[in-house]
């Protein structure tokens, strides 16, 4: 039996080449990416990685170094739910989500990284021949993505034009952002789109965050009558009757998840019957294992999965589930990091057919971009 031989972990400060901004995080000019790479006693290797929107990388790296690399070492490769168990328990103390499901992830990640290279079939394929209420297939479904990223600070103007730039790059589907001061500018910059890009397209909104539940009703019946997918996190994470509220007064289908960082907390939204799109990143929900958990208690209650972030791993996850909803392109790409970035034709995701999740890093571009712990000024 194989054996987990080295873990590395590592972080870096992803600068964005164009900013991003939304009601809650304002504009954001750098992500940061944290890594795992595994090796196993045979020499073949996994990578995993999560990320963040600029603060606690450093805390994420520190987790997997001091708290789990030297305990992973003699891991047997095979044993990712129960591997996945013991670390949820090894940092229960400081993690229950937060933090320690980050790192989590990361290695969870690169565990089956690692398992289906080992296996020779790429990632999605793996799950559906491994996963036992996942079905095989021969080839992949159809992935469709959308283009996030079109940003709350953009002027009307800006808005289309990058609106228009992406749907000539191949996306069919586009989200936005709302939560601007005056309600009444959200209407009006969400019609505007509405008209540019025609009844065909899909359209999502995006309020990360911003409104109290009563703020969201209101504006999710202002919304009505444009056609939208979804309405994407209108209030607080945590406000599980809140968001129940909001999706049986507001009229509108509700998506959210990218701040939920157990299944726990995605069991309390969902058996609600508070959101319409259950939307979990891997990356912060704590690995492939826990993601999968979130698509079949999606599954088991009809209702079809979204993601959020790290398009390159999940364009795999929504190819392993039969229910799958729109795959979101978010704007902390790696594209100037990775060999072969997802590619995007004619309103389709390409599956990629390399082994693994197939994201091959360029180390040395990116060992320019390493966080030191206590190297950034402070900022107010
Ligand atoms: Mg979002």
């Amino acid at each position: 039996m194989t054996r987990l031989a080295s873990v590395c972990a590592d972080c870096f400060r992803i600068p964005l080449p164009t900013a991003v901004s939304d009601s809650t995080h304002g504009t954001i000019e750098a992500f940061q990416l944290i890594t795992v790479r595994l090796t196993d006693t045979d020499g073949a290797t996994g990578l995993g990685y999560t990320f963040t929107v600029g603060q606690g990388g450093t805390a994420v790296r520190a987790l997997l170094q001091d708290d789990l690399a030297d305990w992973l070492v003699e891991w047997p490769g095979e044993e990712i739910g129960e591997l996945w168990q013991r670390m949820w328990w090894r940092l229960h103390w400081v993690g229950r989500g937060g933090v320690a499901s980050f790192a989590m992830a990361a290695v969870d990640i690169a565990m089956w990284d690692l398992q289906a290279r080992r296996a020779g079939r790429p990632l999605w394929k793996h799950l559906r021949e491994t996963v036992d209420w996942l079905t095989p297939a021969d080839s992949p479904p159809v992935v469709t993505p959308y283009a996030g990223g079109i940003d709350l600070e953009d002027p009307v103007d800006v808005l289309l034009e990058r609106t228009q730039e992406r749907i000539a790059s191949g996306f069919r589907a586009i989200k936005m952002k709302v939560g601007r001061p005056q309600l009444a500018e959200d209407v009006a910059r969400v019609t505007a789109m509405r008209e540019t890009v025609g009844p065909e397209i899909p359209l999502m909104v995006d309020a990360n965050m911003r409104w109290s539940v009563d703020e969201a009703i209101t504006a999710a019946r202002a919304l009505d009558g444009l056609d939208l997918t979804w309405l994407e996190e209108p209030t607080a994470p945590e406000d599980w009757d809140g968001h129940a509220r909001i999706a049986s007064e507001g009229g509108l289908p509700i998506a959210a998840g990218e701040n939920l960082h157990s299944v726990a907390e995605f069991r309390e939204l969902i058996t609600r019957g508070a959101i319409s799109y259950p939307e979990p990143d891997v990356a912060t929900v704590g690995g492939i294992t826990p993601w999968l958990e979130v698509a079949r208690m999606a599954a088991e209650r009809g209702l079809p999965v979204t993601t959020h972030g790290v398009h390159d791993l999940h364009v795999h996850l929504l190819a392993a589930v039969d229910h799958a909803s729109f795959l979101e392109v978010h704007g902390f790409g790696l594209e100037r990091f990775i060999t072969d970035p997802l590619l995007i034709t004619d309103g389709r995701a390409r599956i990629p057919d390399r082994p693994g999740h197939g994201v091959a890093l360029d180390w040395n571009r990116l060992s320019r971009h390493r966080e030191i712990p206590g190297s950034r000024p402070t900022q107010d």
